[in-house]
């Protein structure tokens, strides 16, 4: 990891305090590169003080030594006598700069060369080869290439010592080529940071993966290949390839093998599981392991009223604004309800305690779900009545819509914030209780207009969703099978469309802006940020 330090030491910090890893192409290029070389050769390094004047080649070397601090696991070394050359297998071609290498490559096979002299053997130069170019580039260790390795070793102990995260590299080209990039958000965070002006698209918009819903009595999950598997009743009825699947989320009684749960768990890809009706079971997120030290601050920051309260009245301030935005747009809510609710917003800025902000929250949801109705086509409204919000069970369709889509935002969201690493059962302003997604609800109070509504609405109005697609029970209304895969298709299609970040000025799917949101959060629980920056739509 110490070529990390010279290539960014936040880079090394997120790695090495914060476990953080992201594949990505070049990464699983990386792997199949070393796939030789990791194979750790059975007979060990000859004793540099026995008279074997042989030639050998060693696979996989491990050498630790403490004065110099370092453990690290060579890829090849071949020795002669007391001589020793490492040598560092690289993707990609030798590069056309001076040296023909970069300087964290060099200072890392460097520090292989010294671990080998500490070990006894003359070492006085290493060699990295390039497999895309199938190139040796020998590097001599001179004493200004030691010095920039001890320099390198000590900033590596230095960072480990503090414990914090370094501050991002501002405005730099190494950014484009950093795996960490979607999850350092460097242009982001320096500019909420006041630190740059602009945020460049370093991270693509959206995911070229998407998620993949399994609804089927009896089904079942496997893996063939890349590829997963779907049987109903043992017939095959369709493949999915496993890089094309960001999520799976499984409703009702569908089996998943252990191979395809392996492989999904390697990448990084969670699994969530339903009822059939759609209601959250359970989620297994893979590699949950990483990033305790953001899960630790989130624990003390919700333990601290003060910055508890800050949190929670940015969330529902914005979540007033963002509802009083959707229905100016889309509704005929008339002046005095927007002008009420602009007050409202405000009054939740300002909020003293979490009770009063829970009572302006309150007010603020009887005002905008009276002017509701006006967003719904005129000539739909009997159809779709609506006279209030009400829930557990919800007793018309509008209710049961925007119930079912409450439940898939704060899936998306208890995902999201498992993903990163965040505890999605500690939040703000929703209070622990067990098997609830506190922070999940926290977050998504500002989009819950954003998303969850606008999809209501959108699906009602453009007849995505009709009267038939709900059953009346005596317990409540609820969405037929059809009806909910309609609306779960007209969900996912929100969750793909494109907006632009009112903060950060770049054009993300919304998808990505809950995970922008979360990791935002995650900053400011760190500390890193001072304040939550609100998604608030204009
Ligand atoms: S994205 Fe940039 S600042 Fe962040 S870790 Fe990578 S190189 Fe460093």
């Amino acid at each position: 990891m110490v070529n990390e330090v010279v290539y960014c030491p936040r880079l090394f910090a997120l790695e090495y305090l914060h476990g953080e890893w992201a594949d990505t192409a070049d990464t699983e290029d990386g792997r199949r590169v070393h796939r030789n070389v990791d194979k750790e050769s059975e007979a060990s390094l000859p004793d540099p003080e026995e008279d074997e004047e042989r030639p050998v080649v060693r696979r996989s070397v491990m050498l630790g030594d403490p004065d110099l601090g370092v453990i690290g696991r060579l890829d090849l070394v071949e020795a002669e006598g007391n001589r020793a050359v490492p040598v560092d297998y690289k993707r990609g071609r030798a590069p056309d700069i001076p040296h023909n290498a970069w300087p964290p490559e060099r200072v890392q096979v460097c520090c292989q060369g010294l671990l080998l002299r500490a070990h006894g053997y003359e070492c006085d130069h290493g060699v990295l080869y390039f497999a895309g170019s199938r190139r040796r580039v020998e590097v001599r260790f001179d004493d200004e290439l030691i010095e920039q390795t001890h320099a390198a070793i000590a900033e590596a102990r230095r960072i480990v010592e503090a414990g914090t995260l370094p501050p991002p590299l501002v405005d730099s080209p190494r950014c484009k080529g950093c795996s960490l990039v979607g999850i350092c958000l460097p242009d982001e965070h320096n500019l909420l940071a006041g630190r740059t002006e602009r945020v460049r698209p370093l991270v693509p918009p959206r995911d070229d993966a998407l998620p993949l819903y399994v609804r089927l009595q009896g089904g079942s999950l496997g893996k063939k290949g890349d590829e997963i598997v779907i049987r109903e009743r043992r017939e095959e009825i369709g493949r999915v390839r496993i890089e094309d699947t960001s999520r799976v989320a499984i409703l009702g009684n569908v089996s998943v093998t252990t191979p395809l749960l392996q492989t999904l768990a390697r990448r990084d890809i969670p699994v969530s599981f339903h009822t059939s009706g759609g209601w959250h079971v359970g989620t297994f997120v893979p590699n949950w392991g990483h990033n305790v030290q953001t899960r630790i601050a989130q624990h003390r920051a919700a333990a601290d009223p003060e910055r508890a309260l800050a949190l929670a009245r940015a969330f529902i301030e914005s979540k007033i604004r963002n509802g009083r935005v959707i229905l100016r747009r889309n509704g005929e809510p008339g002046a005095d309800r927007l002008q009420r609710l602009k007050e409202l917003a405000d009054e939740a800025r300002d909020a003293e305690s979490l009770d009063s902000l829970r009572g302006v929250e309150g007010v603020a949801a009887r005002v905008y779900f009276e002017a509701l109705p006006t967003m719904i086509r005129t000539e739909l409204r009997d159809r779709f009545e609506f006279s209030g919000r009400n829930r557990r069970p919800p007793k018309d369709p509008v209710n049961a819509l925007l119930s079912f889509a409450y439940a898939c935002l704060a899936r998306e969201l208890t995902v999201t914030c498992m993903s990163i690493g965040m505890d999605a059962y500690v939040g703000f302003l929703h209070q622990p209780r067990p098997g609830r997604a506190a922070l999940a609800l926290d977050l998504m109070e500002e989009l819950r207009p954003v998303v969850a509504d606008s999809v209501v609405i959108g699906a009602i109005n453009n007849g995505e969703v009709q009267p038939d697609d709900f059953i009346e029970r005596h317990t409540g209304v609820a969405l037929t099978d059809a009806g909910r895969r309609r609306f779960i298709q007209a969900f996912e299609r929100r969750m793909d469309t494109l907006a632009t970040h009112p903060v950060l000025g770049t054009r993300l799917s919304m998808r990505r802006i809950l995970e922008v949101q979360a990791r935002l959060l995650g900053k400011v629980v760190l500390g890193e940020l001072p304040t939550y920056p609100q998604y608030r739509i204009r």
